[in-house]
Order: C-alpha cells, then sequence, then structure tokens
C-alpha cells in the first residue's frame, strides 16, 4: 500500500476496546468492542477495525494508544493521555469546542479548553461510580433493560421520579424501592438520567464550563442523559459524531502527527 501514511489510534477503556484508522484525516475503518484494559478486547478491536478497512496490520506506519490499558498495548509506538485524546478528537469534529465532557464506564472527564484546542482545566470522578456509565449499566440490569434501551424508554416519562442518592449501591435499592411501589419505569428511568445530569454539572461547574459543550464517551449515546445534561448545565450542548471513538479518534491523530514530524 503506497501513498499517505495510515495510522491507527487505539483506546483501551475499562469497559471498552475502541480503534480508528485514518489516513489524510479520513476514517478507512473503525470498531468498538467490549470489554477492556487486561482482556482480547483490544486485540479484537484492531483485528475488527482492520478488517473494515480490508488492510493488514503491516499496512499500518504508526500506532498511538490511549485510555485506561494504554501502556498495556505492545503494537503501539506510543500512548497518549486520556484527556489529550478527548480533547484533541473533540476539537477535531467541532472545532468550536471549549468544554469536553467524556462519560465513560468508570471514568467522567471534564476538560475545558481555550481559543486554539489547548487544555486549560480539567475536573475527573473519584473512585465513585455516580454519574458514570458504570452507574446506568447498574441501575439498566436492575430494570432488566438494555443499557441502550434507556433513552428511548426515558423518553415516555410522565415525570421524573427522584433518585436521591448518587451511591450506587444506594440509588440501586431507591430503584428497587420504586419498583416495589409499582412506579411506571419510563419515570424510574427518567429519574436516573436526572440524577446523572445532576452529578455530572456538579462536577462540570468546577471548571467554569464555556461553550460550546461537546459530549464525548459511550454515555453520550443516551440521548435522556445528553438531554438531561443540557437542562441542568443550561448551556447547548453537541453529542460527538460516533462519540464512543472520539478518545481513538485523537489517538489517530496523533500517530498522524508523529508520521508528519518523521518525513519533515
Ligand atoms: P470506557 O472507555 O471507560 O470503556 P466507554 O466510553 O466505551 O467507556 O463507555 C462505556 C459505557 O457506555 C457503558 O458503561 C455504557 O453505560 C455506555 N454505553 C455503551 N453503549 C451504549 C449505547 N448503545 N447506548 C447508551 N449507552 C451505552
Amino acid at each position: 500500500m503506497s501513498g499517505t501514511p495510515i495510522v491507527m489510534g487505539v483506546d483501551i477503556g475499562s469497559t471498552t476496546s475502541k480503534c480508528i484508522l485514518l489516513r489524510d484525516g479520513m476514517v478507512l475503518g473503525s470498531a468498538v468492542e467490549s470489554h477492556g484494559a487486561g482482556t482480547g478486547g483490544p486485540q479484537r478491536a484492531m483485528n475488527a477495525a482492520l478488517r473494515s478497512a480490508r488492510l493488514e496490520a503491516m499496512d499500518i506506519s504508526c500506532t498511538v494508544a490511549t485510555g485506561y490499558g494504554r501502556n498495556s498495548l505492545s503494537v503501539a509506538d506510543t500512548a497518549r493521555s486520556e484527556l489529550s485524546c478527548h480533547a484533541r478528537g473533540a476539537r477535531h469534529l467541532c472545532p468550536d469546542a471549549r468544554t469536553v465532557i467524556d462519560i465513560g464506564g468508570q471514568d467522567v472527564k471534564i476538560i475545558r479548553l481555550d481559543g486554539d484546542g489547548r487544555m486549560q482545566d480539567f475536573v475527573m470522578n473519584g473512585k465513585c461510580a455516580a454519574g458514570t456509565g458504570r452507574f446506568l449499566d447498574v441501575m439498566a440490569r436492575v430494570l432488566e433493560l438494555e443499557v441502550s434501551r434507556l433513552a428511548e424508554v426515558g423518553r415516555h416519562a410522565k415525570e421524573h421520579l427522584e433518585i436521591s442518592s448518587t451511591c450506587t449501591v444506594f440509588a440501586e435499592s431507591e430503584v428497587i424501592s420504586h419498583l416495589a411501589a409499582a412506579a411506571r419505569i419510563e419515570d424510574i428511568v427518567a429519574g436516573i438520567h436526572c440524577s446523572v445530569a445532576r452529578r455530572i454539572v456538579g462536577l462540570a461547574r468546577r471548571t467554569i464550563p464555556q461553550p460550546t459543550v461537546v459530549m464525548t464517551g459511550g454515555v453520550a449515546q443516551n440521548a435522556g442523559v445528553a438531554g438531561a445534561i443540557q437542562a441542568e448545565l443550561c448551556l447547548p450542548l453537541r453529542v460527538a459524531p460516533l462519540p464512543q471513538l472520539v478518545g481513538a479518534l485523537g489517538a489517530a491523530l496523533y500517530a498522524a502527527d508523529l508520521k508528519q514530524e518523521d518525513s519533515t
């Protein structure tokens, strides 16, 4: 394969592995696979992305890894932090992004950027799962729903039932109490979305968020959470296209920079 080099970004998260292949800033292939750091997920994601682009591993001229498991990918030329990669990817997709809200399986990152896309400030959640994908995964399981269906179910809510505890264990008990009281599942789901939004906006306010606010990460696929965050934040919010792949995209853009530096 000749011409402009093909580069790879791999985002090894806590719950999923993501891979994207770029040439000249164009996406040639991508994949999201379940299972993240310390599993076969990263290799499966790379294989699936290569297959989708009809390429072989030897066609890749530079690979950058990011995410929780970024230092464990032996085929990577180097690694970059998740903060840098999410900021870079979000800014590439939304050039006016000044605040990035990334919600993954275990982490929440709020990144504030200056007008040139440089990181000015950031805040992350602690060890607590409140406001993360894990919180939503646990609640979906209690409600016997796929996490991918929460937004659709929450859309039919007539009211938001209060989930007052941010602790996943206590919040799960509250959801069980609502179920035992024969509350509508739609109203419980809307309450869960509001609970996540309150937690995220509480964190985001520490960075004095500026528009345009862009949401990335797997949870951004839940329009119910995105809508609740926008309402709580009182700022317009855009969901990045293919939000779960934004970190991998940022890593691939760094890989393209490295190739560019090599050739100059
Ligand atoms: P990580 O990088 O930490 O592994 P991701 O950014 O991949 O995390 O996000 C994983 C989370 O995204 C899951 O915990 C789940 O709650 C949420 N998620 C995954 N797929 C969907 C979907 N189709 N709809 C809504 N939420 C989703």
